[in-house]
């Protein structure tokens, strides 16, 4: 037969198969952005089909066609590896692609304007060929070094099968372009003919999501001529020998080749196998016994209550079985609005534990809940639906550098994910090992929800410790309130007792001098004033009494304006005898400095008596008491009462201000009313904050602790509006560190 038949039967058939190509992507009915791109691809590849079968008909037509065909064929071939070239870096993300289509097809439609015009107007006088050739291989190899930088860029199995994919539709694609570019004569078919398996490899990678395994199909066709190489070769020699023994053996060469044939087929089976055997376990192998290994795993599993430890057992016992380099369980919990916490406890390897939170709409959580099957990484990247996932959600799993996500189910729920880094022999996970993953995957979910509650339990544990802290320090306080309320007995009867004690004394005193009347007006007057002293004492504790039996109820405020310098003058007024007597140096400072108040001036006069009081008596003698004045803000201003006594122990600073509450021991309960140490009936400091409380202030103490020995001091703070004002007081003291 002529040439040009075979030539033109060729190219029928390779722009058929294009054609068909064509026409699939052609009718898609959504199409993405690679689809447009794959359509016009092979738009072009029918012309360029077109082009090189007609520059090789120069049998059937004149020269002229045939020589314009030819001189179009590095036009068309560049505006094909442009195609790729874009195609490539829109598939691999890069965000150039719109300027390689852009700048490519712009240079194509010049060369192509070129070409035509000096086909009609003759002699061309650039080297439009070799310019058009020159680009060609440009952009080739603008291709091809994409996909290699990607493929060493890809750390996951499933990407780097994807990367290899693209090099290898890459090589024969280019290829067969490369092959149309040079005067090969007729066999310049040959080009698209490796073009076609290209075209049709894009075609899969461009509609399919989930790429053959590349390294797979390429171990099999090798095994296959493997096989295919040892058969021929076992079978040539055994015909050789036949022709050699008929030519030596006195045998008939029926019988002879009988013979040789029964034992080859002996020989042959087994030999096959044997062979078959190898190359299996030379190229796909699975080197352990998963029965084994899941029966080891659930009998180690089946006691581990721990979250970590039962991370640990997991991954360890793929990673003897599989090797791999990192993984973790995600354990699992709902968010409140409905949505996925994956809280990655790491197993083996450095891992990520950023918790992943997932919306409840999240196409992953769908995917999740909805296929019980794996989830791969590759997916999560590359599926259309799942890419529509939050970007956060995304790059949190992107994060983990995990392979494969195997979801473990109990009770019906997905208590969490058995994540698995890539496989160190970097093989994508092969759909056996998946199934044995899952399956794995599936026992932990019993195991997983022990450790989940028992980690749930532990927290429990820990609440309730601590709930019974501070239920135990509650009882404390309030025990200490009790007590405090039993001693207030006998210290007011005490209290009352002694100024009794005094007056019936001096009465007494008084009737035995009138009856023996030796009574002088200068005994008259200093009985009479011995006996109003303990008056005094009785009336101010029962006035205390009554103040404070009217602290629940709410005291009486008359406010009006004052100054702070005449409540502190006449605070201070009444313990002149006792400063002087104990030896206490008092100093007031800024008292001036604080403008007109409004306040209930009776009231201050005696809360801050009761502070200056309590100074006095807890100060040893010779002992400092400052009283300091500062304004705060515009609404409030600041008392402060230091003194340099036995100071309060930090348990006592709140309860002091209880009524009732004392430190220590009710026997150090003194009646003298200044003396050091010399206790009273516990009301003081409560009455004090009934008062300052009720001007809408606030009072406490700081005091390192309570030290006989080293005298820490305290300091009682008391804050008071400007103008006093019911309801709480509106100073925070955080806001000045207090
Ligand atoms: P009392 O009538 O016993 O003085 P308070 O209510 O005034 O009652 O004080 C309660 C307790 O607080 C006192 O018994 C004392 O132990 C302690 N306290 C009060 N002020 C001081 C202070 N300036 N230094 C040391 N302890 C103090």
């Amino acid at each position: 037969m002529e040439t040009w038949l075979y030539i033109s039967g060729i190219g029928i058939a390779i722009g058929l198969v294009h054609l068909i190509l064509f026409l699939i992507l052609l009718f898609r009915r959504r199409k993405e952005g690679r689809e447009k791109l794959a359509l016009v691809y092979t738009l072009f590849s029918l012309f360029w089909i077109a082009a090189v079968a007609l520059a090789n008909l120069e049998a059937v037509f004149l020269p002229v066609v045939t020589e314009s065909a030819g001189a179009l064929i590095p036009v068309l071939a560049l505006a094909l590896a442009v195609g790729y070239l874009t195609c490539v870096a829109l598939l691999l993300e890069y965000p150039f692609w719109p300027i390689v289509a852009t700048a490519g097809y712009t240079w194509t439609a010049i060369l192509l304007g070129a070409t035509v015009y000096f086909l009609f107007a003759p002699p061309s006088r650039l080297p439009l060929e070799q310019i058009g050739m020159g680009s060609w291989a440009v952009f080739t190899l603008g291709t091809l070094v994409l996909l290699t930088v990607g493929l060493f860029r890809s750390r996951m199995a499933f990407h780097r099968n994807r990367a290899l994919y693209w090099l290898l539709t890459a090589d024969a694609l280019a290829l067969g372009q490369a092959l149309t570019l040079f005067p090969l004569g007729p066999l310049r078919m040959v080009g698209p003919l490796v073009h076609t398996l290209g075209a049709i490899a894009l075609l899969r990678g461009v509609l399919g999501f989930w790429l053959p395994n590349v390294k797979a199909v390429l171990r099999s066709i090798f095994g296959f001529l493997f096989l295919f190489t040892a058969t021929a070769l076992l079978l040539t020699g055994v015909v050789l020998a036949v022709e050699r023994l008929m030519t030596i053996s006195v045998m008939p060469s029926t019988s002879l080749a009988i013979l040789l044939a029964v034992g080859l087929a002996l020989v042959y089976l087994p030999l096959y196998q044997a062979l078959a055997r190898l190359v299996d376990r030379l190229l796909v192998g699975i080197g352990f016994d998963p029965a084994q290994a899941l029966r080891d795993y659930s009998q180690t599993i089946s006691t581990v209550l721990d979250l970590e430890q039962l991370a640990q057992t997991a991954v360890q016992t793929v990673s003897q079985v599989l090797d791999i380099q990192r993984g973790a369980l995600l354990i699992s919990s709902e968010t409140e609005r409905g949505g996925l916490l994956l809280r990655p406890v790491p197993g083996l390897g450095e891992v990520s534990t950023d918790p992943i939170e997932l919306e409840p709409i999240s196409p992953l959580l769908v995917r999740l809940k909805e296929q019980h099957t794996p989830l791969f990484q590759y997916e999560v990247e590359h599926h259309p639906v799942l890419r529509e996932a939050l970007p956060r959600e995304r790059e949190g799993l992107r994060a983990l550098e995990m392979e494969i996500y195997l979801p473990i189910w109990a009770e019906g729920e997905l208590a969490g994910l058995l994540a698995l880094g890539p496989q160190r022999t970097g093989e994508p996970y092969a759909p056996r090992i998946v199934e044995f993953l899952s399956t794995l995957a599936h026992q932990t979910g019993v195991a997983l929800q022990n450790a989940r509650l028992f980690a749930g339990l532990q927290e429990l544990n820990a609440q309730i410790m601590q709930l019974n802290e501070s239920l135990r320090a509650a009882y404390d306080r309030l025990e200490r309130l009790d007590r405090a309320k039993s001693d207030f007995l006998s210290i007011a009867s005490h209290e009352l007792r002694t100024p009794l004690t005094q007056i019936r004394g001096y009465t007494d005193v008084l009737n035995e001098l009138v009856r023996s009347d030796a009574l002088t007006r200068d005994q008259i007057a200093r009985i009479t004033e011995n006996i109003s002293r303990p008056v005094r004492r009785l009336e101010r504790i029962i006035n205390a009494m009554l103040d404070a039996s009217q602290l629940e109820t709410g005291m009486n405020f008359h406010f009006a304006p004052t100054a702070l310098v005449g409540v502190m003058r006449m605070a201070i007024e009444p313990f002149q005898e006792a400063l002087q007597e104990r030896n206490l140096t008092l100093t007031t400072y800024g008292l001036e400095d604080i403008g007109p108040i409004r306040a209930d001036m009776d009231r201050l006069v005696q809360a801050f008596g009761n502070l200056i009081s309590n100074a006095i008596k807890f100060t040893p003698d010779g002992g400092r008491i400052t009283i300091e004045a500062h304004p705060l803000d515009k609404e409030h201003f600041e008392v402060t009462i230091t003194d340099t006594g036995i100071g309060i122990s930090k348990v006592d600073q709140d309860l002091i201000f209880e009524k009732f509450y004392r430190v220590g021991s009710i026997d150090l309960h003194s009646s003298g009313e200044y003396k050091f140490k010399g206790g009273g009936p516990g009301l003081g400091l409560s009455i004090a904050r009934g008062v300052i409380e009720g001007h809408g202030g606030c009072i406490w103490v700081e005091s390192e602790g309570y030290d006989e020995e080293r005298y820490p001091g305290s300091t009682f703070h008391v804050v008071l509006p400007y103008h006093a004002h019911r309801g709480p007081c509106r100073w925070k003291r955080s806001e000045q560190g207090g």
